[in-house]
């Protein structure tokens, strides 16, 4: 039986004990590896991860597939096409996909619809952005004709995180797949069944076979397996900054190049001349929207002393109404976290925070309530009373917790928000335009919202500054990530070269 007879959430049985090795699915050789829904803690899927020779055969069956089927030769509306299909298959199977990865990640079913929603439309951009991608000849600077093309790496390998699956796995297959590459992705143990489901999907839409292998494991095992891989010739990682360093070191000595999507710490701030309700709804969606769990989470928060005391009493009691509860429950607005040993990391973090001064503005706990004593549960946090510099303002927590800070001057409140390690989003609330302007350019972000928060677009590059990243994926550019470029010269003269002449 397949992924696809799946129409529940909770304890599923009858999923094949099957993972994508090299246009086979097969048991894998690896450990065992147990998902839970993080609502009750029972497990959904119990399957054999990937092992060593998988990630082998899955490299060497990529060159093969990539070889064989002519892939990387199909001119790009043909490879357009088959990622068209996907798209296509990813939107008619959107609630299938949702119910897994609401059963894998505890995420709202909103969410999740709205994930395989953008997974189908990056699918789509990419197929849509080959088509219409151009190569170019460069200006002559002698006889020969110049041009410059591009190629692909040949095997690429996508490692992701937990936190967003089947947006995170399109983001990266669809345009390394765009390039004419295969492709190994390796989804976390805490959240692989999506990733497997875009396995099957890319298969039914005719994908060649071996093109794309799912290998589930450990990232310690099988992932650094797959970075050091003589066979991979280019990686792209979304996670966390301490395991991409040590990704790109490995990658250093291969000299081989490497995307990173890396951690945040994003500073959100609240001038006194914002609309308040808007600034107050923004700033909690921007860090309380999937239990915080984003890299683009809003943590830091800054607001103008002038309207401090007012917008943090505000924040604090659209922070107590939000509705904790689990993603299957249409009114739920905080959802359990991805499993009860971050949550359970996420509390440490704060229990550290208090202990060294911090003040619990509200949350800092998990939920009272006997309905939800099973789940990953963690209530949404807001600290006082905390300096940029204390550790809780400088770590990434990935969970439903942000901190308050008060500002007076705007060239201190810049060198503030730049004083972190990260450098991935930012969020400004101000009717000034003039100010937006001058304070988006100089934060130090990959990306600035202006009155709003979480936006998202596939069409807009998404890149971390300093910490939180290296290179850039989505955009028009976002195929050229996964080629390197060949620059031929053409004589058109037939005149002698130099030596020519003894
Ligand atoms: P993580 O770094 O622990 O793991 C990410 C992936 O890397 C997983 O598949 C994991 O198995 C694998 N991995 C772990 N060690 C590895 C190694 N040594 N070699 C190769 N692969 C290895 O991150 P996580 O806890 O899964 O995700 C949370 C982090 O991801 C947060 O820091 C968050 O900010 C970040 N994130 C960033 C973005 C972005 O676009 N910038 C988006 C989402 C999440």
């Amino acid at each position: 039986m397949t992924l696809s007879t799946v129409d529940g959430i909770g304890p599923v049985t009858g999923w094949s004990d099957e993972i994508l090795v090299a246009g086979r699915w097969r048991r894998g050789g690896g450990d065992l590896i147990e998902t839970r829904d993080p609502a009750t803690g029972a497990v959904v899927h119990a399957f054999h991860g990937a092992a060593l020779e998988d990630v082998e055969e899955a490299v060497a069956g990529g060159h093969a597939a990539a070889r064989e089927s002519g892939w990387r030769d199909l001119l790009p509306h043909e490879r357009a096409r088959v990622l068209y299909r996907i798209g296509d298959l990813i939107e008619e199977r959107a609630d299938e996909i949702a119910r897994v990865q609401t059963a894998d990640t505890g995420k709202t079913l909103g969410e999740t619809r709205a994930l395989a929603a953008s997974a189908a439309g990056t699918f789509r951009y990419m197929a849509a952005a080959l088509e219409t991608m151009e190569e170019s000849v460069t200006p002559q600077r002698g006889g020969s004709l110049t041009m410059t093309v591009h190629e692909p790496y040949g095997v690429v390998a996508a490692i992701t995180p937990w936190n967003s699956p089947i947006a995170s796995d399109a983001q990266k297959v669809a345009p390394a797949l765009a390039a004419g590459n295969a492709v190994v992705l390796k989804p976390p143990v805490w959240a692989p069944l999506v990733s497997l489901l875009l396995g099957r999907i890319c298969e039914e839409a005719g994908l060649p076979p071996g093109l794309l292998s799912v290998l589930p494991g450990s990232g310690r095992i099988i992932g650094n397996a797959l970075v050091a891989h003589p066979g991979v010739g280019k990686i792209s990682f979304t996670g966390g900054t301490t395991t991409g360093r040590s990704i790109g070191r490995v990658a250093a000595d291969k000299v081989m190049p490497v995307t990173l999507e890396l951690g945040g710490k994003s500073p959100t701030i609240v001038f006194p001349d914002a609309d308040l309700d808007q600034a107050v709804a923004g700033v909690a969606y921007g860090i309380f929207s999937s239990s915080g769990q984003s890299c683009i989470a809003g943590s830091r928060v800054f607001v103008h002393a002038e309207v401090y005391d007012e917008f943090v009493r505000r924040l604090v009691e659209r922070a107590e109404s939000l509705r904790v509860g689990p993603g299957t429950d249409p009114a739920t607005d905080i959802a359990p976290m991805v499993h009860h040993d971050h949550r359970d990391q996420v509390a440490e973090m704060v229990r550290q925070a208090v202990e060294e001064g911090a003040q619990v503005l509200t949350g800092a706990r998990v939920p009272e309530d006997e309905v939800l004593s099973e789940g990953a549960y963690y209530l949404p946090t807001i600290l006082g009373g905390v300096r940029n510099e204390d550790t809780i303002c400088r770590e990434e927590i990935f969970g439903p917790v942000a901190v308050v800070l008060s500002f007076e001057d705007e060239s201190e409140l810049i060198a503030q928000a730049n004083d972190n390690d990260f450098g991935l989003a930012c969020g400004i609330w101000t009717a000034d335009y003039r100010r937006a302007w001058r304070i988006a350019r100089a934060v130090e972000a990959g990306t600035v919202w202006i009155n709003t928060y979480k936006q998202f677009s596939i069409s807009t590059p998404f890149s971390g500054h300093k910490e939180s990243g290296l290179g850039t994926e989505k955009g028009r550019d976002g195929i050229a990530q996964y080629m390197r470029q060949k620059s031929l010269y053409w004589d058109l003269t037939g005149e002698p070269i130099p030596w020519g002449r003894h």
